[in-house]
């Protein structure tokens, strides 16, 4: 019996890659101790035989340094750390979740597909997971009765699964509420792809409303997106329905107007954007994160807001507490 430390070191959604790597470490009779803790805690084994650590987010670098000069012999992966270990390499194609350390998440967490169809410059999927392929369906996914019937798929490219209409029947036959989480690809969507989403209870992360996710990372996908977004509303899915997540600070050519360019089009539609900064340390962009997913921007002017609340600065201190420095 092996006695073994699983961390995960940052994300708010339970990590599956531990949760199996939990999973199949119980499996074989192990000791397992999962915790979001860096530091070894009071009650800690005094040594382990292996620990392992998960660090998604490049801006939890800090974390993650921290914690490799508390186990310096710790195996790391995930995409905030460089490291191009999988956990397939470590435990195959062994698929089963172990939920502890997550008792208040009473939703079940998978994937019906890896991969995805597009190559976007900034994103690791493609590379990580190749082409799009189906790997498993909702009924792997749910944990059953007393489970509620909703699943949080993180699949990147779901319609881009050849059987996708099969877990879509599968999802509204089963009268499972469905959060797609990583997003659907509204620049692809079909009519048929989108029919089909109508006719299924699609959610937010709580699953307390109907919400899609989706995004529109580059100004020059403006009319494939557009596009996307009007075929969803033709079959039922208003613009208000949907959170786009919007890249800044990646595109070389971008400056301020398009960055409004962007952000106006999509709230006057009344879709609800969501920024996402590239480079975690422009403190300017992170300001204008701050500002639009707190709906600030619903009550106070952008120009108002950095004046007198003196928002960078204090972005700039919350950043410091996250063990980042602005730049
Ligand atoms: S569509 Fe999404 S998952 Fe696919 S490559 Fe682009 S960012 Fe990555």
């Amino acid at each position: 019996m092996k006695t073994v430390r699983i961390t995960q070191i940052d994300g708010a959604l339970p990590n599956v890659a531990l949760m199996r790597l939990a999973h199949w470490h119980k499996a074989r009779g192990d000791r397992v101790n999962i915790t979001r803790h860096i530091e070894r805690d009071l009650f800690e084994p005094d040594g382990y035989d292996v620990v392992y650590g998960s660090c998604i987010f490049s801006f939890s670098a800090g974390r993650l340094d921290r914690f490799m000069k508390q186990w310096p012999n710790a195996i790391v992966g995930g995409t905030g750390t460089g490291s191009g270990a999988t956990i397939e390499q470590l435990i195959g194609d062994y698929h089963f979740y172990d939920y502890e350390g997550y008792d208040d998440f009473t939703a079940s967490i998978g994937f019906t597909q890896r991969g995805c169809r597009m190559k976007c410059k900034f994103c690791v999927v493609p590379q990580k997971e190749g082409k799009n392929r189906s790997v498993g369906t909702i009924a792997d996914i749910w944990r059953g009765d007393p489970y509620p019937k909703h699943i949080h798929l993180l699949d990147n490219d779901f319609f881009g699964q050849p059987n996708y209409s099969d877990v879509v029947d599968e999802i509204r036959e089963g009268d499972f509420k469905v959060c797609f989480s990583q997003g659907i690809n509204t620049r692809l969507i079909t009519d048929d792809a989108a029919a089909a989403l109508a006719t299924i209870k699609y959610s937010d992360t709580k699953f307390s409303r109907r919400r899609l996710y989706t995004a529109w990372d580059n100004l020059k996908d403006e009319k494939v997106f557009f596009t996307g977004v009007e075929r969803l509303a033709k079959a039922g899915i208003p613009p208000t329905n949907l959170m786009a997540y919007m890249l800044i600070g990646f595109d070389p050519l971008e400056n301020w107007d398009r960055i409004w360019h962007r952000f106006k089009k999509m709230v006057a539609l009344g879709i609800d954007p969501y920024p996402m900064v590239y480079n975690e340390k422009r403190v300017d962009l992170k300001c204008f994160q701050r500002w639009v997913i707190t709906r600030t921007y619903k009550r106070t002017p952008w120009d108002e807001y950095r004046r007198e609340t003196k928002s960078e600065e204090s972005t700039a201190a919350y950043m410091r507490t996250k063990e980042l420095e602005p730049a």
